[in-house]
């Protein structure tokens, strides 16, 4: 990844990403949305869906049930173990009430039938953001590292004026070496509890990722001064 200043940077633009495969829906919910002043992403596959809620961390996400490698309901249920608040309105072109309770079961948080008006979608993404503030002004998580405050619920890391994105593997990384401050956290048990694999000798994950997570926390990633390399072990978190 080459994520530069600019684009790490928290903009004020609401990020809405798209998981539908119909691209004539593709391009109306585009255009409706960026007009406004949304900024969208789209994806036509459920893995593929679940791979940029993970990267681009959108404020909302729009998902369509009827995918060509999976099912919405299990899309939303895999998106909802890995981000509990992400708001998800699922698209369909099912009417039955059963379908609805369903997706509402997976942890949507509200459901909208093809042919939908965008007006009405738009508004109740609208209101969906307006819930959340009113949540996010009662229940802020954030820890400090350094001199960043780190805002949990917001993904985001900041400094002064600076704010910046978290992904969601980068806030789980950070979770965890915080949970265990001065301690030492293996590669093992980060490959573990954060991504859900096995441990692999030859794996690099763990270390890449640091790399790039020193490159946006450290002022001077050769010399860190926060996440500490504890050598043939793992990392510490230290202050
Ligand atoms: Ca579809």
């Amino acid at each position: 990844m080459s994520g530069t200043d600019a684009d790490e940077a928290e903009g004020s633009k609401k990020r809405i990403l798209v998981i539908e495969d119909e691209p004539d829906i593709v391009r109306g919910l585009r255009d409706a949305l960026e007009f406004e002043g949304f900024e969208v992403q789209a994806r036509g596959t459920g893995t593929e869906g679940l791979a940029a809620a993970m990267d681009w961390t959108p404020d909302c996400v729009l998902l369509d049930l009827m995918l060509p490698d999976d099912n919405g309901y299990r899309v939303c249920e895999t998106l909802r173990a890995r981000d509990a608040t992400v708001p998800v309105i699922i698209l369909t072109a099912k009417a039955q009430e059963s379908d609805k309770i369903r997706g509402l079961d997976a942890g949507a948080d509200d459901y909208v039938t093809k042919p939908f008006s965008v007006a009405e979608l738009i508004a109740r993404i609208n209101a969906i953001f307006r819930r959340q503030v009113r949540m996010a002004s009662t229940a802020d998580e954030t820890f400090a590292i350094g001199e960043w405050t780190i805002n949990a619920r917001k993904h985001t890391m900041a400094k002064g004026r600076t704010s910046k994105r978290l992904t969601f593997y980068e806030l789980e990384v950070l979770k965890l070496l915080r949970e265990r401050k001065e301690e030492t956290v293996s590669r093992d048990e980060l490959l573990e509890k954060v991504w859900g694999i096995q441990p692999s000798p030859t794996s690099r994950t763990v270390d890449n990722f640091i790399v790039k997570l020193r490159r946006k926390l450290e002022e001077d990633q050769k010399n860190p001064r926060h996440i500490l390399t504890v050598y043939g072990l793992g990392y510490k978190l230290v202050h």
